[in-house]
This record gives structure tokens, C-alpha cells and sequence, in this order.
């Protein structure tokens, strides 16, 4: 059963005389669990739908409508799986205490990985959870692999009874399921001949694993630092060389560089960015695999609307990690509006600073560092720093950040997205 949260005027839904509190139990007999059975069991011309009212009237009704016409409504969110892995590095076991009670929650979910592209380790499958992979052909999946022998895998997940992961993806390959993998390199644990084998591995698998990023792992202060540390400038230099030296034969056989190092790997290993087109499309730019390129391909293909922003001071607010790239975006941003950019770096006061990734920056360090800065007239904050209703990490809105700031503030995915509506009057 799932609950719908919302329809929209003059939808399906609403003729049916569906609302808010309405619980969808089945569709042609076959009962609703999530928003995966409704889409895929609702992608019918003709569907029978079985409903429970709010008032508890039970209602059946027999549909038919245009393939592709939306019903009109809104589901409630799935229960999250919840994670059975304990890895060291884990990002949860990092947080500070004190944030919202969500930002706890361990989540290890197939369904967001294919909805939303989170990677997920797959060790929490029930049967019923593979054959739903398979039946609804949940392709493609982003599957953080990070090592394929499976005891080091373990060890990595720090789960025991973590599936053998080469197995498992071959079942889903065989049923035409394909993949994007990452590693997330912890030195000492799965670099070096482990991380080749695992590469070896993933290629071995044919076009069934479209891609494959290498990560460095990332620890806050609150992380294992006596079980995990993080790489040193060598380390990171030798797996990125790792994955360039499969690009010959990738781009021979697959036409594609099909495995690269995350942006952060290049930054810390001193090296400089591989060209645009390593990032075959750039499929793993939401897992900072090519951010800085894909910005720079964005700027180019908007630079001709970029206009009126002529000498404007403009504040461009980062995490650590970005700043020393931020000149290869901002030199071809300036190029384009002609305005004035200054960089605003903000260091993690919640998590130290060594967390350097701009969507865990607080609004309260973002507000801090933007008080000393009243000459600028225009700010731009990474779009990731904020959830859904707007709050930063620490729950402070953006409205309670504009009120106390005398400029303008946008949040933005690519600079051009922020830059085409000209400053209020
Ligand atoms: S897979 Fe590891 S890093 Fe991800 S949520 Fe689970 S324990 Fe944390």
C-alpha cells in the first residue's frame, strides 16, 4: 500500500476523486509496496486500481488512458532500506551530533540508485528485491564496488556476510542490467594490486559496467581515523595512472575511456585534470568525476547569454576542495560576462576542515565568511549546499542567510543557471 501526499488540479486523480490520505493497495491484482510498483504496474493503457479512501471506503476502478498520461499525484516516500554495512569511512559515522535526525539515517537503497543515481553496495537484497531488478529491468544501477575480491570487500564494508559482489552483478548482467561502479580508495586496503584486479575484474564484464570512478576516501574528524586515513599525494598520483593506463585499450575495444579518477583524486595527486572527453558524457559528474570540465563545457555552450554583468563584483562562495580548480572555471566565466569574480573559500566549521566538499558546508560558516564581504553585489552558493526546503547542513535557511546579508544570494548548479536573470532593482 502507498499513500498519495498531493493531486493536481483537472489529473486523472482528481476525476477519480483521489486526495491526499488516499492509500493505492493494488493495481490488476498485484499489491503496491512503492513508488516502483506504481510506476511500472500503472504503465498499462488499462489498469484495474484497487484504492482505500481516507474514510476507509474501498473503491475499485477501471482505467483507461493514453499511454504516457501522467495519473496527476503524489506518493509518499519510500521507507529508506537501511544499510547493512559498517564501513570505516562511512559519511553517517562522521556527523557531528546535533543535525537533523534524517542525516543519520544509513541509507543503502537499489531503488534510489536508479532513480537518482546514488550508489548503493547491494548487500541488503532480499530475493524479492533481485527479482524486482530484474523484472522491472532497473537499469542502470550505481553499484560502489570498491573492491572485488570479496575479503577485502568485507573487511572494506566491515560486513561479514556482504555477497560476493562478481556473482551478484553477473546474475543482473545476464539479465541485460548494466552499471555504473565506483571504488572508493582506501590506501593500504584496495589501491595498488587490489584495485587493479578490481579493474581487471569490472572490465572482464563486457559493456554490462558502462563506467567506473576512483574516489579518494574522505574522513571528517569524527570519522575511524585509527582504522582508515587518508591518501597521501603518491598514492592518489598511482591510482590515477591506474585507471589512465586502461584507456588505450578501452577506447580500442569500447570506444569509451570507460574508467577515470574522481576530480578530487587529480587534486590531491598534483595532477593536472584529464581533457573533456575522458569523461565519456560525463555519466559520474554527480560523484565529482569531471565537475570541473563539465562546468567549463556548461559556461561555453551559455557564454552568448551571459551578458550585462559588466564589472559586477560577484562572490563565488566554495568549499576547500573546489577553490585551487575554481580558476579553470572562472577565467572562461569571466571571459563570457565580463564580470568581476572573487572567490570566497569557506572552510567546514562543523566538520573541521578537513571536509572540504561544498555541499556539507553550514550556512552558519557560509554567513560568517559572506559578513566580511558587504562590497560584493551578487553571491553564488554551490546548489548542493541545501536540501529540498532550502536548509543547509546546520538547518539555517537560505532566507535566515539573505536576511542578514546585504547583496543578492542565488544558489547555482553551473554559474550560467545563476547568471541569466539580470540583479533586482
Ligand atoms: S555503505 Fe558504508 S558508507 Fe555507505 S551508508 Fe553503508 S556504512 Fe555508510
Amino acid at each position: 500500500m502507498i499513500k498519495v501526499t498531493a493531486v493536481e488540479p483537472d489529473s486523472i486523480a482528481e476525476e477519480l476523486g483521489l486526495r491526499p490520505g488516499t492509500e493505492l493497495v493494488s493495481v490488476n491484482g498485484r499489491d503496491l509496496e512503492d513508488f516502483l510498483d506504481w510506476e511500472f504496474l500503472t504503465a498499462e493503457e488499462e489498469i484495474l486500481l484497487h484504492v482505500r479512501q481516507p474514510d476507509g471506503e474501498e473503491i475499485e476502478f477501471e482505467i483507461e488512458r493514453p499511454l504516457g498520461e501522467p495519473m496527476g499525484l503524489a506518493l509518499e516516500p519510500p521507507r529508506i532500506r537501511r544499510c547493512a554495512n559498517r564501513c570505516d569511512f562511512c559519511f553517517v559515522d562522521g556527523l557531528p551530533e546535533g543535525l537533523r535526525d534524517v542525516l543519520y539515517i544509513r541509507d543503502d537503497d537499489y531503488r534510489l540508485s536508479f532513480r537518482y543515481g546514488n550508489f548503493a553496495t547491494l548487500t541488503n537484497l532480499k530475493p524479492r528485491d533481485i527479482e524486482r531488478i530484474i523484472e522491472y529491468r532497473l537499469s542502470p544501477l550505481y553499484v560502489s564496488v570498491h573492491a572485488t575480491d570479496p575479503v577485502v570487500r568485507r573487511y572494506l564494508l566491515r560486513n561479514p556476510a556482504a555477497p560476493d559482489i562478481i556473482p551478484q552483478l553477473r546474475g543482473f548482467a545476464e539479465h541485460g542490467i548494466q552499471f555504473h561502479t565506483q571504488v572508493v580508495m582506501s590506501p593500504g586496503v584496495n589501491d595498488g594490486a587490489v584495485l587493479r584486479q578490481t579493474l581487471d575484474d569490472l572490465w572482464a564484464f563486457g559493456p554490462a559496467i558502462l563506467s567506473c570512478s576512483v574516489v579518494p576516501v574522505g574522513l571528517t574528524e569524527f570519522s575511524k581515523h585509527h582504522l582508515c586515513r587518508e591518501p597521501t599525494p603518491e598514492e592518489c598520483r598511482a591510482a590515477a595512472r591506474e585507471a589512465e593506463s586502461r584507456w588505450p585499450a578501452a577506447l580500442a575495444e569500447r570506444s569509451v575511456h570507460w574508467v577515470c579518477g574522481a576530480d578530487e583524486l587529480y587534486l590531491r595527486a598534483g595532477l593536472e585534470l584529464p581533457d573533456p572527453e575522458v569523461y565519456d558524457g560525463f555519466e559520474q559528474v554527480e560523484n565529482g568525476v569531471g565537475s570541473v570540465r563539465w562546468l567549463q563545457q556548461r559556461i561555453a555552450a551559455e557564454a552568448a547569454s551571459l551578458g550585462g554583468w559588466q564589472e559586477r563584483r560577484i562572490g563565488i562562495v566554495t568549499g576547500a576542495a573546489m577553490a585551487p580548480l575554481m580558476p579553470l572555471v572562472l577565467e572562461p566565466l569571466t571571459r563570457a560576462t565580463r564580470a568581476r569574480f572573487e572567490l570566497v573559500p569557506v572552510e567546514n566549521t562543523l566538520f573541521g576542515p578537513s571536509v572540504t566538499t561544498a555541499g556539507l558546508l553550514p550556512g552558519a560558516a557560509i554567513r560568517d565568511a559572506l559578513i566580511a564581504r558587504p562590497e560584493l553585489e551578487l553571491v553564488l552558493l554551490p546548489g548542493e549546499c541545501v536540501n529540498d526546503d532550502g536548509l543547509f547542513i546546520d538547518n539555517l535557511s537560505v532566507g535566515g542567510l539573505t536576511d542578514r546579508l546585504p547583496f543578492e544570494i542565488r544558489l547555482s548548479k553551473d554559474f550560467a543557471d545563476a547568471l541569466q536573470a539580470p540583479l533586482a532593482a
